[in-house]
């Protein structure tokens, strides 16, 4: 009985699933959460073959949670696009 709960716990899909399908998961997080343009240029790769892209910045809100980093295909500062 253990081992099925245990087992369960592992493989039920849970509510931050969706992040496993990022085109940025395999990337450092110094990259995704950077200011920088030049830093932020793997990641912007990566949102071009992003499957959850427009999910992304839905649930980041960049604009209203004065963000930094990448989100849904763009490099945000403070919550503003970084424009390149
Ligand atoms: S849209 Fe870009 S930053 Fe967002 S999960 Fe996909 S690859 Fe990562």
């Amino acid at each position: 009985m253990h081992d099925q709960l245990s087992e369960a716990a592992v493989t039920t899909p849970g509510p931050l699933d969706w992040r496993r399908e990022a085109a940025c998961a395999h990337l450092s997080e110094h990259s995704v959460f950077t200011r920088i343009p030049a830093e932020a240029e793997p990641v912007l790769r990566a949102c071009g073959r992003c499957p959850i892209r427009k999910r992304c910045e839905a649930v980041v809100d960049p604009s209203h949670t004065w963000f930094d980093g990448v989100s849904g295909g763009r490099l945000w500062r403070n919550g503003r696009e970084v424009t390149r």
